[in-house]
């Protein structure tokens, strides 16, 4: 007979099959109840003294917490089982009995500590509001190809370990590479701009980046998914932020409806967003900042994180979740200078949500002479981009993209304390284990 979800169950069938784990055992002499847990829920399964022979239940009565069961039995209704409903076993199995105690409780309403949680991951996992995380999480993802697929960006896959980065040495994990040294990547940046010269004209990629920062905050891990996207033939930045914009209005709305069930679990609900999202220069940004809030970010690079907390706070109470800010000063290379109200700032932009940085993107410098006159004045070493600028010598159209932090989007959707809370098997300075 064949296996069935517990959600699948209803009390007009007669005989099923279920198989789980023993959630909750109780045992109340001639009657032996177990809560049987599998990845879309629980049943109660009710061993009855009466209904088997003896040798039978004596062996329910083994059943313990975690033992992983299977049970094939009559449904039948009972208003003070959980769904209201139970199954009576004909038959049953167990199929490997757990150790005691458990190396983490799982049982609702008991909290354990995060580390004691991480290094027990397997079993934090069984807990059905953090199982919930992540098929939200696979929603997510499923959403956002769609927006992607249906807008005909192809998919690829770039490499994972590369002779250099693109966001600065302090920040590579080196790994051996036969008699080289290689590094592991921080972003597929360099990859996916070069692919703007072979024709690809948008492409997105979804995968593993890495940073060797010692980071110790609640939005940073040592590795992290990133989703990429890189488009050519723009007319400018507006483009390429448009293309963000649309895909998260789009993921949004799609997760509201399809992530019911765990935004139940979680406690948790969407806000779709209905206005545009709000686009500011960098310099009105620390206007806002000093003027409301008296908080003066540093001249250079990204604002700080307070100054993103406050300015989230502005915008969110004036109804958006998200803001762009456009105009950086420009700190790395392949941004384009040049923006019409400031000389200083290039077009690389950051996107806001809930007070927090969750994408940074911008329009590239496409014109070689400009971009090598960039590398100059940041006195990036060029032998380590001979590969990438080749890419510019021979037809690059103007382009532009941006990458996605896709464990902090889905880490503000649902209100998560920490990153971690997304991510099955986080890395940070401390842990590389599980
Ligand atoms: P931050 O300033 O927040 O450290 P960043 O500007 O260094 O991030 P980018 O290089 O712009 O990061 O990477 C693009 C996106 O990838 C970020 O907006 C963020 O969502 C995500 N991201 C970057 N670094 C990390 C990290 N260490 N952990 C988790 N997500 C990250
Ligand atoms: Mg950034």
């Amino acid at each position: 007979m064949e296996r069935q979800y517990t959600n699948e169950i209803e009390p007009s069938k007669d005989r099923v099959r279920v198989s789980g784990w023993a959630h909750e055992v109780r045992d109340i002499g001639k009657l032996v109840f177990v809560i049987l847990r599998d990845r879309e829920g629980t049943v109660q399964i009710t061993f009855k003294k009466d209904n088997l022979d003896d040798k039978e239940f004596d062996r329910a009565k083994d059943i313990g917490r975690e033992d992983v069961i299977d049970v094939m039995g009559s449904v039948e209704e009972n208003d003070e089982a959980p769904n209201g409903f139970e199954i009576k076993p004909e038959e049953f199995e167990i199929l490997t009995e757990a150790k005691s105690p458990l190396p983490l409780e799982i049982r609702e309403n008991i909290d354990s500590e995060m580390e004691t949680r991480l290094d027990n991951r397997f079993m934090d996992l069984r807990k059905k509001e953090i199982h919930a995380i992540f098929s939200f999480r696979d929603k997510v993802i499923t959403s956002l190809r769609e927006w992607y697929d249906e807008n005909e960006f192809l998919e690829i896959h770039t490499p994972i370990i590369s002779k250099g980065g693109a966001e600065g040495g302090a920040t590579l994990f080196p790994v051996e590479y036969y008699s080289n040294k290689a590094y592991l990547r921080q972003s597929p940046q360099l990859y996916k701009q070069m692919l703007m010269a072979s024709g690809f004209d948008k492409v997105y990629e979804v995968g593993p980046s890495f940073r060797a920062e010692e980071f110790a905050t609640s939005r940073h891990v040592s590795e992290f998914t990133q989703w990429d996207v890189e488009l050519a033939f723009i007319d400018g930045v507006d483009d390429v932020m448009d293309v963000l914009e649309d895909s998260m209005k789009s993921l949004l709305k799609k997760m509201k409806k399809r992530g019911q069930h765990e935004l139940g679990v979680l406690d948790e609900d969407i806000e779709v967003p209905e206005e545009d999202f709000p686009r500011i220069t960098f310099d009105k940004a620390r206007k806002i900042l000093r003027e409301e809030y008296n908080h003066v970010p540093e001249e250079k690079g990204d604002l700080d994180t307070e100054g993103e907390k406050l300015l989230g706070e502005h915008f969110q109470e004036k109804g958006h979740d998200f803001v762009f800010v456009l105009g950086y000063p420009n700190e790395k290379f392949y941004y384009m200078q040049e923006i019409e109200e400031d000389e200083a700032a290039s077009r690389k932009f950051d996107l806001l949500y809930k007070g927090q940085e969750i994408s940074s993107g911008g329009q590239r410098e496409h014109r070689l002479d400009v971009l090598l006159d960039a590398m100059e004045e940041q006195d990036v070493d060029k032998s380590n981009f001979k590969f990438y600028l080749e890419a510019f010598k021979y037809g690059m159209p103007p382009h532009g993209g941006f990458g996605v932090g896709l464990d902090r989007v889905v880490t503000k959707m649902i209100e998560l304390d920490n990153i971690k809370e997304s991510i099955l098997f986080p890395r940070d300075p401390d842990r590389v284990a599980p």
